[in-house]
């Protein structure tokens, strides 16, 4: 992986944090987490083979996720993405990956309905039980813009669990 040069680094963060008093990522902890997976992303690299690739596009921020998944029955056996974008999509993408890893896809629907609302209704993240790293995105909530964003690697998600139903699908009837 190629280091991410300080000059992007410095404006991800400057982004976080110039805003007028954030409500939510004024808290240091949830920033440092962002930066931390945006700095050293987990599960970055797509799988070969894998059982499902998936693309998602922002085009409002111009973020590019590229996601595959390896299933072994009902496993998410392995999980990889590729990308690029803000700090929010790709502390979004890791983080996201390193959630569903080893995850049944029964509890990653789950995890893809609490996060959604979480982000999207403004549910208290500590009523959703444990969803680690993913609670330091709480307060891209704040900004309507970069909803998206951090959505992004979910909706690839989706794309590629639905991809999965209809392989499934099809190989039942067979
Ligand atoms: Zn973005």
């Amino acid at each position: 992986m190629t280091p991410v040069p300080a000059r992007i680094l410095r404006s991800a963060y400057d982004e976080l944090v110039a805003q007028p008093n954030p409500v939510g990522l004024d808290d240091e902890l949830f920033r440092e987490i962002i930066l931390d997976h945006y700095r050293h992303p987990r599960h970055r690299g797509l799988l070969e083979p894998a059982d499902v690739a998936t693309h998602g596009h922002n085009p409002l921020c111009g973020d590019e996720v590229d996601l595959s998944l390896r299933v072994q029955g009902d496993q998410l056996e392995a999980v990889g993405f590729e990308g690029q974008g803000c700090s929010i999509s790709m502390a979004a993408a890791s983080m996201m990956s390193e959630e569903i890893s080893g995850k049944s896809l029964t509890n990653t629907k789950d995890l893809i309905r609490r996060f959604r609302s979480m982000l999207l209704e403004g549910q208290d993240p500590a009523s959703l039980g444990d969803i680690g790293d993913l609670e330091a995105l709480a307060g891209v909530r704040r900004y309507a813009a970069r909803i998206k964003c951090a959505m992004l690697p979910w909706t690839a998600l989706e794309a590629g669990l639905t991809q999965l139903e209809g392989a499934n699908g099809r190989a039942d009837t067979d």
